[in-house]
């Protein structure tokens, strides 16, 4: 998923940046960098939070009124060579950085070393777009209109689904949403002291800190450009119906976001009173989230259905989400490191668990046997998202559909494999009543907003790169 963000026009960019990753900690916790420009490119990249990477010293050293910040997530590449931000020093100096993936990045990485003689140095798609554009802007001038004919040679020849922020040095900066719009992606801006600057990022809850405004969401297929005299140009590049993802309210985003008009706290609170209709007639002394993103939606069901709501599970905040872990093992390790139960709550008690999803599985699993464990009569597990059945090709950690336990098994058996005592889960219906039709849902439907004919090689290639 990754967290993206930009910024022009403030006298120490880099300071802000990093506040703004503070804030989209949760899109990327595996590593983080950023990239300046002030005569040349400064840069700084790490593994791990964002706090662990940067302090004062470095921060002041990355210096410049324009720059990039990337908090990583990783779905593709594996080593920290493919940390972002990525640059290159021809034409003008280029950075950019991504939250997103592309589908036919083989044959592209290909088609750049045979047909335009540039090798690629890491496994990370990003490097791929980062090529084609600046080859594009290389063969001419530079003009506003060249940075829009960069921007479609992009889309011309990538196929997935991404948001890119990018910097041309002591030119400006820009940015681009895929032609489906399927990865956020808004713009802000702060007037003080009579100064502008302008910020790009993933979710405009790091507009509250920095103390920017809110201008609009980018378009899909569209591409902006802020010169150094802080002036927008922008471009409709493609016009096709915008398929934001569905798993961004689901799951991703924090509650006080706002995607594409759509709160993401009144989002969570609907899906949460949507599944009341299913759980109508169940008897159960409590309602109970796994924190934290099911907790709006356990507050709703828990006030439709008058069935207490506690807090039986409590998240020890320093350690990672469960789901970014990339092995199985460390994922049941970090249930136990992660969640500790309040056995006041828990003890002899009928409970309603309810969680955001079910991806693979094994987190599911291992907190119903914690419940379990600690004393609950009865777990009925709860998922505000319908089945994940299939892979996700934009971003999205669920590459095979092998690995996503819906796909093969039907609700009985997910049941039965989780140790649920009884399991419901949200229909598609009413998550379209929530989130509108205009969304991408292809993990759920398989019908996917772009062309996949290159997915089963990416597909197997990204598990090999996984795996390295
Ligand atoms: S396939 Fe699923 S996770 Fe991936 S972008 Fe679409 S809705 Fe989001």
């Amino acid at each position: 998923m990754c967290g993206i963000i930009g910024l022009i026009g403030n006298k120490n960019a880099a300071k802000d940046i990093f506040i703004g990753m503070l804030n989209l900690q949760h899109r990327g916790q595996d590593a983080a960098g950023i990239l300046s420009f002030k005569d040349n490119f400064h840069i700084k990249k790490g593994r791990g939070l964002v706090e662990r990477v940067f302090n004062e010293e470095n921060l002041e050293a990355l210096q410049g009124n324009l720059g990039l910040g990337h908090n990583r997530y990783p779905t593709m590449g594996s080593a920290f060579s493919d940390t972002q931000p990525f640059f290159l020093t021809y034409p003008y100096g280029v950075g950019m950085v991504h939250n997103g993936n592309i589908i036919n990045y083989f044959s592209l990485k290909k088609y750049l070393k045979e047909k335009k003689q540039r090798i690629t140095n890491t496994d990370n798609d990003l490097e791929i777009m980062l090529h084609i554009f600046s080859d594009k802007l290389s063969a001419a001038e530079f003009s506003e209109n060249v940075i829009f004919d960069g921007v479609k040679e992009v889309f011309d020849k990538t196929i997935g689904g991404y948001s890119v922020i990018g910097i041309i040095g002591d030119k400006g900066l820009f940015a681009f949403k895929d032609p489906r719009g399927i990865r956020p992606l808004v713009l802000g801006e702060r007037i003080e002291n009579g100064k502008k600057s302008y910020v790009f990022t993933s979710e405009d809850v790091v507009f509250h800190s920095l103390e920017y405004r809110f201008i609009r969401d980018m378009r899909a297929g569209e591409a902006v450009f802020i010169d150094k005299k802080l002036n927008i140009h922008s471009r409709i590049i493609t016009n096709l119906k915008e398929k934001p993802c569905m798993f961004e309210w689901v799951y991703l985003a924090r509650p006080e976001s706002v995607i594409s008009g759509l709160s993401v706290y009144k989002a969570r609170l609907s899906l949460g009173k949507e599944l009341t209709k299913k759980l109508k007639g169940i008897k159960a002394d409590l309602i109970i989230p796994v924190p934290d993103t099911s907790r709006t939606a356990a507050i709703s069901l828990s006030e439709e259905l008058g069935i207490p709501y506690r807090e039986g599970l409590i998240k020890n905040r320093y350690i990672g989400r469960t789901f970014i872990m990339s092995s199985i093992k460390e994922r049941e390790n970090a249930v136990r490191l992660k969640l500790n139960v309040v056995y006041s709550e828990i003890a002899g008690k009928d409970i309603i668990l309810v969680d955001d999803s079910i991806v693979r599985g094994t987190t599911s699993k291992n907190i119903i046997k914690l419940l379990k464990n600690s004393g609950a009569r009865k777990v009925y597990f709860v998922s505000t998202c319908p089945p994940l059945k299939y892979p996700c090709f934009y971003g999205i950690d669920f590459p095979s559909s092998v690995e996503l336990i819906a796909f093969q098994k039907n609700n009985n058996e997910i049941k039965n494999a989780i140790g649920a005592d009884r399991l419901f889960y949200q229909d598609m219906k009413s998550l379209r009543r929530v989130l509108g039709n205009d969304i991408c849902k292809a993990c759920l439907d398989g019908r996917y907003p772009t062309d996949i004919k290159e997915a089963k090689v990416f597909e197997k290639e990204r598990l090999k790169v996984r795996e390295c």
